[in-house]
């Protein structure tokens, strides 16, 4: 499977569809989730062009997933909901068909604000 250039997060990374920023550096980029499912629920994607965990791990810089693994902590500090700021919070990525990824874009998501509940529903 090859990367979907035309895929929704791809076009928000392009500046061609809107999105609701919350951070960005050389390699992140972070925004809320058009369709929130908690109180906080965001979403953090490398710029660089990867479907999804496995694909990353494998094609990307070491520069690259680390600064994916810091900006997690930073955009959670930013919402105020990291164990240090806050109460807390999940961060979870769907890969493929059984995963329920639904874009082809490594994204990981971060739901906070409100106790989250069961790990799997
Ligand atoms: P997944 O099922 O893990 O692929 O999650 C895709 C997520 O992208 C869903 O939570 C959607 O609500 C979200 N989403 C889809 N389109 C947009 C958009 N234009 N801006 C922000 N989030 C979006």
């Amino acid at each position: 499977m090859s990367y979907d250039k035309n895929n929704i997060f791809a076009k928000i990374l392009r500046k061609e569809i809107p999105c609701n920023k919350i951070f960005e550096n050389e390699y992140v980029f972070s925004f809320y989730d058009i369709n929130p499912q908690k109180k906080i629920h965001a979403l953090v994607i490398p710029k660089g062009e990867y479907i999804n965990l496995d694909d990353f791990n494998q094609r990307a810089s070491n520069q690259e997933i680390v600064a994916m693994s810091k900006a997690i902590s930073e955009v959670a500090n930013i919402l105020g909901i990291s164990i240090e700021i806050g109460k807390g919070y999940r961060v979870l990525t769907n890969l493929g068909e059984h995963g329920g990824q639904e874009v082809p874009h490594l994204h990981f998501h971060l739901f906070g604000g409100e106790i989250i509940g069961k790990m799997v529903e």
